[in-house]
């Protein structure tokens, strides 16, 4: 029996090394915080209203780029600006191919995704000096196969989303998506990372400056995906230049509570139908993304106990009130 054992634990141990090391997320690690994402950038025309914006509000978020999808940043010195800028600003710069494929990834030889990784490690590294840790597959696929070459390119977690903005589809009310989506949860109990595209001009123009008061006053914690997933944001170790506000008073730092935590064997080709960028059946030569938000359930948080119930009151009667006045002001727009 002791001899089965082994043999089926080094079996275990083989198809891990097989599989990789690479984690997988859709929310952050502790509850309460709340990731906004944007990929397929950077964009000459929106990218820099959305960094504006979030200076505006002083919030720090993660950009997924290409290298070479609105425009070529080789060969501008204007979308190289924008990355150094996200860069410097404090943001993280993650991952999501470099010529963002419009079929996604799970299509590519392993050759083509290996030069799809490393032309973008290349590119942020000569532009801002480290290589990204993050990568977002484009539709939010990938197989088992890819992730022997993600991990190869030095990449440590796939970062998906269950919150879906729907930014690119005017079908689509990208505010109407946020407020459903956190409809019934709360930051004791839950966590976001939240997709959105800096090259769409509702997220540049419109949604972030309602949204971002809205997840605020609902007491949720911006940060920035090393933050949310507790993995350094670059392959060196590198931090980020500014390292995002902490919240303290925030519901749980616990490191070792429950998150997803992973390497998605559901997530394949063939079966992904649940949380999927989409960009096959529209004519947006960006490779917009689409998918649809997966909720997640996260355990309750046992910080609370230790709240008085006459703060607890207190706390959400504002939440309720501002959550309410934000609700007004996006209706009133
Ligand atoms: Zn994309």
């Amino acid at each position: 029996m002791k001899f089965l054992n082994s043999i089926f634990l080094l079996t275990a141990v083989a198809v891990n090394s097989v599989r990789g090391e690479v984690k997988y997320f859709e929310k952050c690690i502790n509850d309460g915080d709340f990731a906004i994402t944007f990929d397929d950038g950077p964009n000459l025309e929106t990218s820099n209203k959305v960094l504006d914006i979030l200076d505006e509000f002083d919030v720090k978020a993660t950009f997924f780029v290409n290298g070479k999808n609105c425009v070529d940043v080789r060969n501008n010195k204007e979308a190289q600006d924008i990355i150094k800028r996200e860069y410097n600003s404090g943001h993280v710069v993650a991952s999501h191919t470099y010529t963002h494929p419009s079929g996604g990834i799970t299509g590519l030889s392993d050759d083509e995704l290996y030069d799809e990784l490393t032309k973008v490690n290349e590119l942020l590294d000569e532009l801002i000096g480290v290589k990204p840790s993050f990568f977002r597959p484009p539709l939010g696929e990938y197989s088992e196969s890819n992730l022997k070459i993600i991990e190869k390119c030095g990449i440590k977690a796939n970062i998906l989303w269950n919150l879906d903005s729907e930014d690119w589809d005017s079908s689509y009310n990208a505010t109407q998506q946020y407020i459903d989506g956190l409809e019934g949860k709360d930051p004791y109990t839950h966590s976001f990372i939240a997709l959105n595209h800096d090259i769409q001009k509702v997220t540049a123009n419109k949604n972030l400056r309602i949204i971002i008061p809205y997840i605020k006053n609902l007491g949720y914690n911006l940060v920035t995906m090393d933050v949310c997933t507790g993995i350094p944001a670059y392959q060196n170790g590198k931090t980020v230049p500014s390292k995002p506000k902490v919240n303290d008073d925030k519901p749980n730092n616990d490191p070792n509570k429950d998150f997803v935590y992973e390497n998605p064997q559901y997530l394949s080709v063939n079966n992904n139908t649940n949380n999927s960028e989409t960009n096959g059946t529209t004519n947006d030569p960006n490779g917009n993304a689409k998918g649809t938000g997966i909720d997640s359930t996260n355990s309750v948080n046992s910080n609370l106990n230790n709240n008085s119930s006459d703060a607890n009151t207190l706390k959400s009667s504002l939440m309720f009130t501002t959550a309410i006045m934000s609700l007004i002001t996006y209706l009133l727009l």
